[in-house]
């Protein structure tokens, strides 16, 4: 007999992508930078190990928090950082879904949102998206009524698509709150922070975003939340005391603080992204326009799942994925992330002779 509660009995929990330990692997498959951090990460954090780590670090992460509002044109007062996004994720569920209460979220995108519905023992409705990765608002609508918690990813994964703000504020629900996973939003071609959130439902939103991709700090764990203070405030109550550790806080802190160092690497991970589009299409494959830094291929006649195969006994991780039950039944295809000039090519040339 299981002691465990039935719906964590009943669950299978999220697997992440596969993270081999030997250096010598492509790796394609969890959307991490190929770029290093900024040199100044690494002095923040020789700094702070020499600084004093018998004490507890500030729970209100006030260094982070300030330097993040400016970038938001925001009062320190409107961030919650955390321990990753995923850790915003956890803490917006905890606050404000009962079990029940009803998660919706965008499908197919991050399925994780999934598996903390089921954490939570809450239901978890998926709003089917169409199949150019747009929304009928018609017909979402009376889900989204009965939605407490919305999570919408955007730019979305995996098609690496963007929604306008006209369309995002159109699904925020009519007694609920809207969350925006924006992980990639450094990525986007109009890099917009925050500017939904002055709008007139703009305190029903929260804004989560993360260190792991854009700043290449994806062993750090750090992502904050910006968002009405009110909501900031009790989701405050919600976390862990000390989610953020001081190591990790003076490496964010830093990374934040070099822009240009960020803003580098996202325009040349913009640049490979297109030319990877680009072969991939003369390819054969059907690659949507990306907003991010992967992107989303699909095959008309070869099988996703084997191609994932060949190209993971070359050496190559790419994520293959499977969507059953979207708007027209099971979607697969391949999510690649953009890699460095080098690593692009040794994959194009490997899919060459795979195909
Ligand atoms: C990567 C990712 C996250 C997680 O970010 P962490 O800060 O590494 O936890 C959250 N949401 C989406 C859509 C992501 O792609």
């Amino acid at each position: 007999m299981s002691l465990f509660r039935p719906n964590i009995d009943k669950m299978q929990g999220y697997v992440p992508g596969e993270q081999p330990r030997e250096k010598d692997w492509i790796k394609l498959n969890t959307n991490e930078n190929p770029y290093s951090h900024s040199p100044r990460v690494a002095e923040a954090i020789e700094k702070a190990a020499r600084s004093r780590l018998n004490i507890y670090p500030d729970p209100l992460v006030r260094a982070f928090s300030e330097e993040a509002a400016k970038q938001f044109n925001v009062d320190p007062d409107w961030i919650l950082p955390a321990n990753g996004s995923d850790e915003n994720l956890t803490i917006l569920v905890r606050s404000f879904v009962d079990t029940n209460e009803v998660i919706s979220y965008a499908y197919p995108s991050y399925v994780l949102y999934e598996s903390l519905a089921e954490i939570q023992g809450c239901e978890c409705q998926r709003l089917l998206l169409n199949s150019d990765w747009s929304w009928d608002l018609d017909r979402v609508r009376p889900e989204i009524e009965r939605t407490k918690l919305l999570f919408v990813p955007n730019p979305n994964s995996p098609s690496g698509t963007l929604w306008d703000d006209a369309t995002l504020t159109s699904l925020i629900p009519p007694n609920g709150i809207m969350v925006l996973d924006e992980a990639y939003g450094d990525f986007r071609s109009m890099r917009d922070k925050g500017g939904i959130l002055k709008g007139e439902h703009g305190s029903r939103i929260v804004i989560t975003r993360t260190l792991s991709k854009s700043y290449s700090l994806a062993g750090i764990r750090f992502g904050f939340a910006v968002a009405h203070p009110d909501l900031i405030a009790g989701m405050r109550k919600v976390k862990d005391s000390y989610n953020c550790n001081t190591l990790s806080i003076a490496a964010a802190t830093a990374a934040l603080m070099d822009q240009e160092w960020m803003l580098k690497n996202v325009k040349q991970i913009q640049l490979t992204r297109e030319r990877l589009t680009l072969a991939l299409r003369l390819l054969g494959f059907e690659v949507q326009d990306s907003e991010t830094n992967f992107v989303w291929a699909t095959h008309p006649d070869r099988n996703h799942e084997e191609l994932y195969q060949e190209l993971k006994a070359r050496r190559i991780l790419v994520r293959y994925m499977k969507f059953p039950g979207t708007i027209t039944g099971l979607l697969t295809g391949l999510r690649i992330t953009v890699g460095t000039d080098a690593e692009i090519d040794t994959f194009l040339e490997k899919l060459k002779e795979i195909l």
